[in-house]
């Protein structure tokens, strides 16, 4: 790749079709869509531009370790990855939703804490809810999963979930209620610290024109 070229992380969904009018705005269009393509590697309208397509929790390691200059991903993936040897300069407030502990609609989750039970937390987010809990000093006992959280207080694998929370949809059809909001999330621009020194030109007319398109609602 030319010293000119610039790679841009995205993942799939909401993520992906929220960058579009950003990019948009910067004079970039990509030229083929992800969800009908098998490609990872997107091109686009200008030849020195592409997009890669990686997993959202993956979209900060490849930023960080140069596999690519920029990335978009969520606030959530960001505190969970650490935020290493990345530049943060923009909230682009897309993709927005919440962190919350959601519990069976059952568990008297007001009288656990009060009792200061001890709770069995199943969770993607382990440093959020790790925080959250040890502030609030409830003792808990977190369960690593990589999916599909809302079944864990549906199985008995968990008391409590902590996860993404957008309508809460999800939560009413599977009989879990939200009883904590944590956080506010939305996703954010990343840059590799050291492509912002090589490649600072094309670097600096992308982020500005995405810092103009940045919708305030
Ligand atoms: P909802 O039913 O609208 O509350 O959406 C909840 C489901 O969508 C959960 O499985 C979340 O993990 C996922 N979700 C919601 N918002 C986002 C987001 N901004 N990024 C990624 N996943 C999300």
């Amino acid at each position: 790749m030319s010293k000119d070229t610039l790679t841009l992380a995205l993942s799939k969904g909401r993520i992906f079709e929220e960058t579009l009018p950003l990019l948009a705005a910067a004079g970039i269009e990509v030229l083929e869509d992800p969800e009908k393509s098998r490609k990872l590697i997107l091109p686009t309208n200008q030849p020195n531009v592409r997009v890669v397509l990686v997993r959202a929790s993956d979209v900060p390691t490849y930023v960080q370790y140069g596999g690519a200059d920029l990335g978009v991903t969520g606030k959530d993936t960001l505190i969970e990855h650490g935020g290493q040897g990345l530049f943060q300069p923009l909230d682009l407030r897309i993709a927005r939703c919440r962190v919350s502990v959601a519990v069976r609609n059952d568990f008297d989750y007001v009288q656990a804490v009060k009792q200061g039970s001890r709770l069995k937390v199943a969770t993607k987010y382990t440093s959020i809810a790790r925080d959250f809990f040890a502030t609030k000093g409830v003792h808990v006992d977190m369960i690593k999963l990589y999916g599909s959280m809302e079944l864990a207080p549906l199985t008995g694998l968990a008391d409590a979930i902590v996860d993404l929370v957008s309508t809460g949809n999800t939560l009413r059809a599977n009989h879990l209620v939200e009883v904590e909001r944590i956080m506010d999330i939305s996703s954010h621009l990343v840059v590799n610290q050291a492509a912002l020194k090589l490649k600072q030109a094309p670097l600096r007319r992308i982020i500005d024109a995405f810092a103009g398109a940045i919708r305030n609602d």
